[in-house]
């Protein structure tokens, strides 16, 4: 077939998958086009934390932290353990064997990755965990990419990294989060002083993944280009079509298509299909799965559709997207309760458990976060810090106030007496500093956001100072993980396990290695990285086609 244009490689969705597929792409020598369907680039990758889970890597051995294959491997056993083909051994040993070439590769072009020292993997008590596996760009100047910024899925550029996130929610009770809110403004200051707009997290990722990518290797990036179908000869895919300013194009690809369109988040059908739920995600409108519906219509299977990166979300207000939380369940003077006023889980257990236990409690209740004011006061709350949210999640519900737990239990339509009882039985374990229900605090992943300074347990504090809150939660998402079946080397199988030549996938678009678990900080994008380079590494030894171009 004649095409429009033909490159080496296509990359279907610019997140995080895509972009390192583009890295390894201008690393090999091999040009590439990114396409994306929005007018924005960066997908959730660009909203996120940014933070990478890459056990054993080169930083941690710098900075001289122990780690090994071995360790890494059988963390990976005890958490994830095995729940379909997607969370092989193969897999595994790949994801681990990867991360060297990654963070190689990416600090060969001047990207500056970075441990966050503190993190704790989210079962560090079970074999091979550790704290300070978690990897994140420094902050970058996004200023660099020009006029890509403005395009850029990002919400902000600000100059913080993961380590601030958790010191940051105690700013204001501690002397270590007070001390971390000081460096945050110097840091700010400095880099205003020097006219730079430093971005962290996310933002600076994918700034930086950018820069290096289309800007110093002159790589193609096509903006409000959708995937539309896929081009197979002889059963092998060459190429694909999409649509640029509203004409058909045909592009080829040489060595192989990546397809790292994300995962299906916001596809209500979907999410109903195979969630029995709308979903509140938290990430990118734009991911609708059209890419995983393209590739299994070409014959592609598909494992954890069931799934997503759950969690719990702030329902949303007329004015706030859902509100996903991190750290604001697990500081002290708070507990979540059920439609009916019972506690139901840890609640600072990962938030893929919590939205696990969630679903399986009652998927269709309402739950509530029950906080007294020392929560208000002392943490910083990322959902309270809009007034106009505020206002408008007071007005509809969403946050409600009173001076006692009966009243507040009446507000919320939950029986005083059951709501009061839950609070009575939760402030002894405050007291005594054992959660004797779900074992709150326990584990050095609760702890990691807590506050040391409450006594004898960082994550308990008894709900006992007026006034008191409720905000409603949801079961919210950081994306969905279920998607395309690939091998060790991302290329994309049929049902029988046989590889579609010249089709590869990574990121939420294909089926997470991590299974139903989240075993670190950074446990969609560390994989997504690694695979997305691994399948560059892949079509760069693969045969090449010749494909004709009009
Ligand atoms: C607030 C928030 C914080 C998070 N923090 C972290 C974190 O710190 N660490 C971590 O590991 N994970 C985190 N996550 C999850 C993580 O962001 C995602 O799992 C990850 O970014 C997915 O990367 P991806 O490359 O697969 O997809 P995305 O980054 O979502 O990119 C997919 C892209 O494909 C595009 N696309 C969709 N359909 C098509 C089509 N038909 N044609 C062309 N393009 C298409 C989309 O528009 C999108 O731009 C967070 C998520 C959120 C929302």
């Amino acid at each position: 077939m004649m095409f429009d244009e033909t490159y080496d490689l296509v990359v279907v969705g610019t997140g995080a998958a895509g972009f390192a597929t583009a890295l390894g792409a201008v690393d090999e020598g091999l040009s590439v086009l990114l396409l994306e369907s929005a007018a924005t680039w960066g997908g959730n990758s660009a909203m996120s934390g940014g933070g990478m889970w890459l056990p054993d890597n080169p930083v941690m051995r710098r900075d001289r932290v122990a780690d090994s294959r071995e360790e890494a491997l059988s963390y990976l056993e005890a958490t994830v353990g095995q729940a379909g083909h997607a969370t092989s051994a193969a897999r595994h040993e790949a994801f681990v064997d990867g991360v060297a070439d990654f963070v190689a590769t990416s600090e060969r072009h001047g990207m500056r990755l970075v441990r966050a020292p503190d993190y704790a993997d989210y079962y560090p008590e079970r074999p091979g965990g550790k704290i300070g596996r978690g990897l994140e760009h420094a902050p970058f100047d996004v200023k660099r990419i020009g006029a890509w910024w403005s395009s850029c899925q990002a919400p902000a550029a600000l100059p913080v990294k993961t380590d601030d996130v958790w010191l940051l929610g105690r700013a204001w009770s501690t002397p270590t989060g007070f001390a971390r809110g000081t460096r945050l403004v110097a840091r700010t200051a400095g880099s205003l002083a020097k006219r730079q707009r430093l971005a962290g997290i996310g933002a600076g990722l994918m700034a930086s993944f950018l820069d290096v990518v289309v800007n110093r290797h002159g790589a193609t990036l096509w903006l409000g280009s959708p995937l539309q179908d896929l081009v197979v000869e002889d059963a092998r895919v060459v190429g694909v079509r999409t649509t640029r300013h509203g004409q058909d194009v045909s592009i080829g690809a040489r060595r192989g298509v990546m397809l790292a369109g994300g995962g299906f988040d916001a596809n209500v059908d979907w999410r109903q299909k195979h969630h029995g739920i709308d979903g509140s995600p938290s990430g990118a409108a734009s991911n609708l799965g059209g890419p995983i519906e393209i590739a299994t219509a070409n014959g592609a299977a598909t494992e954890l559709m069931d799934d997503a990166w759950w969690g719990a979300s702030v329902a949303p207000s007329s004015v706030s997207g859902p509100a996903f939380l991190v750290g604001e369940r697990s500081f002290p003077f708070s507990m979540i309760v059920d439609a009916d006023g019972h506690r139901f889980a840890n609640e600072s257990e990962s938030y893929v458990d919590l939205g696990h236990h969630m679903l399986e409690h009652d998927k269709d209740g309402a739950y509530w976060l029950i906080a007294d004011r020392r929560h208000a006061w002392r943490y910083l709350r990322s959902y309270a810090m809009d007034p106009r949210a505020v206002k408008a999640m007071k007005a509809e519900g969403v946050m409600v106030k009173a001076d006692s737990v009966r009243d507040l239990a009446d507000r919320i339509d939950i029986d005083p007496a059951v709501l009061t009882a839950t609070v009575e039985r939760f402030n002894g374990f405050a007291r005594c500093g054992v959660d004797g229900d779900f074992g709150r605090g326990n584990s050095a992943y609760d702890r990691y956001y807590s506050d040391p300074l409450v006594r004898p347990n960082p994550n308990l504090g008894p709900i006992e100072k007026g006034p008191f809150t409720a905000v409603r939660l949801v079961i919210g998402d950081l994306g969905t993980k279920g998607g395309v079946l690939t091998d060790a080397e991302s290329r994309v199988l049929r049902e029988d396990l046989s590889v579609i030549d010249g089709l590869y996938a990574a990121g939420n678009c294909s089926a997470s290695m991590m299974g139903r678990t989240y075993p670190g900080p950074g446990s969609t994008i560390g994989p997504a990285v690694v695979f997305g380079l691994r399948a560059a590494r892949q079509m760069a030894v693969a045969p090449a086609r010749t494909a004709a171009t009009a």
